[in-house]
């Protein structure tokens, strides 16, 4: 050991009588591995302290563990999340909903730089169940949200991926909140009319819009009932050239159908717009609708009690699935459930037999 010393000395003296700036000892090494990896890797309390002020590594960082399935992210996730609900639940939610091609991420850039250009803050995000084989499928194209994506005042967050949309709906949620705590005053969450991803998203906003494109028949066909119920707002887009008569006529064409439906427990009248996302038309005045929506369902409580709702829903959720995962992750119901669904496909036990013997096991 001595020795060793002795000889490092020798070194770097030599070095230093050359100029030469002596080579990392193993130990310095390891400690600039260790400020490297604690540079990767922020504590807890950091990446709170950064997401509390506002700034996007941190927050980017906090999703990004929110996103893990690694049970010490999860846990890391778990405190952030607490940290900044007290900051949380201050914003609007909007819900952004339509068939692939209809605009949606042109209508998200207009959208969002006239939001930005009114002060606000605004947080991108999606939900998409897809994303899980394409990694992200919705807002992976950002080139359509070109100066969005540049705005400071604005952040985008493609689709999070996860095995079942449950799984994508609640990391959307969490996202919002560590969002929200950094300050992002307007969250826009986009989805793809997929399967029950609508109604997912539906029960994670305040205000629903339905972007919809005039003619190609489509307010006759392909309507889904469901998603029409849950609009607060049908958005006719690409009402410009050529098609603002065909645009004009659908606005009437909804209109006429909206009136069919029952009243919302909202109390408001979903209204019909046109709008022309590509040329900034109209989307002024869809802002002026969600905050009529706003002022006139924070008048009767239905903002706060919704939020409230959805809370509980949530709750109700997320102990399911908890379940759901526990159950089929124990040894002895994986071992068992292959025996019992071999037994059903020989006729030898009922689907009910079968199911009460798996859930005694422990
Ligand atoms: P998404 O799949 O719903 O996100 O749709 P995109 O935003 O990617 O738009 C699909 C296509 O429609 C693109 O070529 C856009 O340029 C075009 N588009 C979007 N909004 C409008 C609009 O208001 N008017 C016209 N004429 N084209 C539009």
């Amino acid at each position: 050991m001595k020795f060793v010393a002795k000889k490092n000395k020798k070194i770097s003296a030599l070095q230093e009588k050359k100029g030469i700036s002596p080579p990392a000892t193993t130990d310095s090494k390891a400690v600039s591995r260790l400020k490297d990896r604690r540079k990767k890797q922020p504590s807890t309390a950091h990446l709170i302290e950064g997401v509390l002020k506002g700034n996007i590594t941190a927050l980017s960082r906090a999703i990004t563990l929110i996103e893990s399935n690694n049970p010490k992210h999860l846990n890391m996730a778990n405190v952030i999340i607490e940290a900044c609900l007290p900051f949380a639940n201050s914003s609007v939610r909007i819900g952004i909903t339509g068939v692939p091609g209809v605009g949606k991420s042109t209508f998200i850039e207009s959208f969002g730089m006239h939001l930005t250009a009114l002060n606000k803050k605004v947080a991108v995000l999606a939900v998409d169940p897809s994303s899980t084989i394409t990694k992200g499928s919705i807002l992976g194209d950002k080139t359509r949200m070109e100066d969005l994506v540049k705005n400071k005042n604005a952040f985008i967050r493609p689709s999070a991926s996860g095995n079942t949309l449950g799984g994508v709906a609640r990391k959307t949620r969490e996202t919002i909140i560590v969002c929200e705590a950094a300050g992002f005053d307007t969250i826009l969450i986009e989805t793809v009319g997929v399967g029950q991803s609508e109604t997912t998203v539906h029960s994670m906003v305040d205000f629903f819009l339905l972007l919809k494109l005039s003619g190609a028949g489509d307010e006759l066909q392909g309507i889904k009932r469901g998603i029409i119920e849950m609009a607060d707002a049908i958005v006719i887009n690409k009402a410009d050239g050529h098609n603002i008569n065909p645009a004009n006529l659908a606005k009437v064409e909804f209109n006429r159908a909206l009136h069919l439906y029952p009243e919302k427990a909202s109390k408001w009248q979903p209204r019909v717009s046109l709008c022309s996302a590509l040329h900034n038309d109209g989307i002024d005045s869809i802002w002026e609708m969600v905050l009529a929506y706003i002022e006139l369902t924070k008048a009767n409580n239905y903002f706060e009690n919704n939020r409230n709702e959805q809370n509980k829903y949530w709750l109700l959720q997320t102990i399911e699935a908890q379940l759901k995962l526990d159950f089929f992750n124990r040894d002895r119901v994986k071992s068992e459930l292959e025996n019992q669904l071999r037994r059903i496909e020989n006729q030898e036990t009922t689907p009910f037999a079968a199911a009460e013997v798996l859930l005694k096991l422990k």
